[in-house]
């Protein structure tokens, strides 16, 4: 196989441990973002097959609860290692309905299934408590258990990880669960199951239910009063929406929503350092991810010198298809995204921003878009208070520390924000004044499955990852022992 002739993609859906079509037979195209071709035809569920997923979800779950989880352990390292051993092949599948540049692809697949090998040892050290009694003859126990049933809905931007990183925690924790991937990357999703089955995980207990109308199915999966936890990353407006209807069963909630990250360079900084951070922080995936830097926020006597140094790197970064040899910008992910940065990289100029490199699409057309650097831009420009999920980095100059905290702080999101400097006094300092669920300092790299990811404000609740994300998959229970 090349990586230019990916094999036949697997194209059904999996409920109850099995691969499966839509009852109806409908099924819905997936394309590569990089050609637009249709690569695969996956089954168009509805509510009926996502409710039979729940009760298949709801029938494993006593099984799966009641194992130890040391055996659970066991399985969730097998899925770990059948993930890892199909590395490439899953990689391809995931530039092929992504678009993201193969080595890219690779590192998802390492990184998703890092949060299974994790949280496989997380699950065998969910301890409880003994309380200190507060009368004689009682005493206070504390026990976590399993949720129960859990649905997860996830986007196009991580379409391996994102599931990994929900499922990982959840059947760890003894939770069985129903996913609805986004109807733009289906395909890893059922990958993803593939692997599960091929690792032994009891049929129910992972299922993936593919659709091209999400708000049915989302509509079963937080009206079913058999599913307890709805974990869902999306955008916020979507994340508000399953809120509300989460609302009706008390359905317990994680939402990893939409980022406006500040990456803010001080005077004192390693400029080269801040150069190369942003590099990785703003380019990779071109720019579709939630903690992409979104504002660079950079002290007025060094954000010449900044952009410039900047722009001549990312006036060198090379565009093109996932799969050609050295490419490290894809396409974006369809025509709407690509047609979005090209409204906020206008609104920009005509308020007076600079186009320092790119400020257009990429010659290849489609939805390919030149990496760009703008100066000069103020916060009232749409592209200071927007998720941008391109490849465009902003830069607005301030004057001070108090400024660059305000500016900052200045929006409705808080997931992800970067500075960077010399004066550890500051450091500690700016930390602790962000009002982000994540902070990197002069580091633009900082998600692992070791560390609790999720954001404040708009941005979400919960976490993912470390030994924080387990919780949001197990309910704590008191038990009072009296007369003893
Ligand atoms: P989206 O909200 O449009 O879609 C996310 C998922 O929600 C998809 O599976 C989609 O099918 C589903 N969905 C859409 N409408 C629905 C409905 N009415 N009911 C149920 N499900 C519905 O977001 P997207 O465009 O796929 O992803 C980009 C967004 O995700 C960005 O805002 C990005 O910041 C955010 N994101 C956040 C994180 C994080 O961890 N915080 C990670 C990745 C992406």
């Amino acid at each position: 196989m090349t990586a230019r002739e990916p094999r036949p993609f697997r194209q059904q859906a999996f409920i109850d441990g099995a691969f499966v079509a839509a009852d109806s037979g409908a099924t819905f195209a997936v394309r590569d973002p990089a050609t637009d071709a249709v690569i695969a035809e996956v089954p168009d569920m509805g509510a009926a097959e996502t409710r039979r997923a729940i009760e298949a979800a709801a029938r494993a779950l006593p099984g799966w609860r009641g194992r130890l989880a040391k055996e659970r352990a066991q399985i969730m390292r097998r899925w770990h290692e059948a993930m890892l051993a199909e590395q490439e092949r899953l990689a391809q599948i995931i530039t092929a309905e992504q678009g993201k540049p193969l080595a890219e692809a690779r590192g998802e697949i390492a990184y998703g299934a890092a949060y299974l090998d994790w949280f496989a040892e997380e699950g065998r050290r969910v301890y409880g408590d003994i309380i200190p009694q507060q009368s004689r003859d009682k005493r206070i126990l504390v026990m976590k258990q399993a949720i129960g049933v859990t649905a997860a809905i996830t986007p196009w931007n991580f379409p391996s990880a994102m599931i990994c990183r929900k499922a990982g925690a959840a059947i760890a924790a003894g939770c069985t669960m129903v996913v609805k991937p986004a109807e733009l990357t289906p395909l890893s999703a059922i990958a993803l199951a593939e692997m599960a089955q091929r690792a032994g995980v009891p049929d129910g207990v992972f299922n993936v239910v593919t659709t091209n109308d999400p708000a049915p199915v989302g509509a079963e999966l937080t009206g079913n009063a058999l599913v307890r936890k709805i974990t869902f990353t999306g955008s916020t407006e979507v994340g508000k929406i399953l809120l509300r209807q989460a609302a009706e069963n008390v359905q317990k909630c994680s939402m990893e929503l939409g980022g406006n990250a500040p990456f803010i360079v001080f005077g004192d900084a390693d400029l080269d350092l801040a150069v190369k951070g942003a590099l990785a922080t703003k380019y990779r995936n071109s720019g579709q991810t939630c903690v992409c830097a979104n504002r660079f926020l950079v002290e007025r006597g060094v954000a010449g010198p900044f952009a410039q140094k900047l722009a001549a790197a990312v006036a060198a970064l090379k565009v093109g298809r996932g799969v050609e040899p050295g490419v490290v910008i894809g396409p974006l992910i369809e025509e709407a995204a690509a047609a979005k940065v090209e409204r906020l990289v206008a609104d920009a100029r005509a308020r007076g921003a600079k186009v320092l490199t790119g400020g257009a699409r990429h010659a290849l057309g489609g939805t390919f878009y030149a990496p760009t650097v703008l100066a000069d831009v103020s916060p009232e420009m749409e592209i200071f208070r927007e998720e941008i999920f391109g490849p465009v980095a902003a830069i607005i100059p301030f004057e001070d520390e108090a400024e660059a905290i305000r500016l900052a702080n200045s929006t409705q999101y808080g997931l992800a924000a970067y500075f960077y400097c010399r004066d550890i006094a500051r450091a500690f300092r700016v930390a602790e004044a962000l009002e982000f669920g994540m902070v990197g300092v002069n580091e633009s790299l900082m998600s692992s499955e070791a560390a609790p990811f999720g954001g404040v404000k708009q941005s979400g609740m919960g976490r993912e990852g470390s030994k924080y994300g387990i919780e949001d998959y197990l309910e704590i229970k008191y038990v009072c022992l009296g007369n003893v």
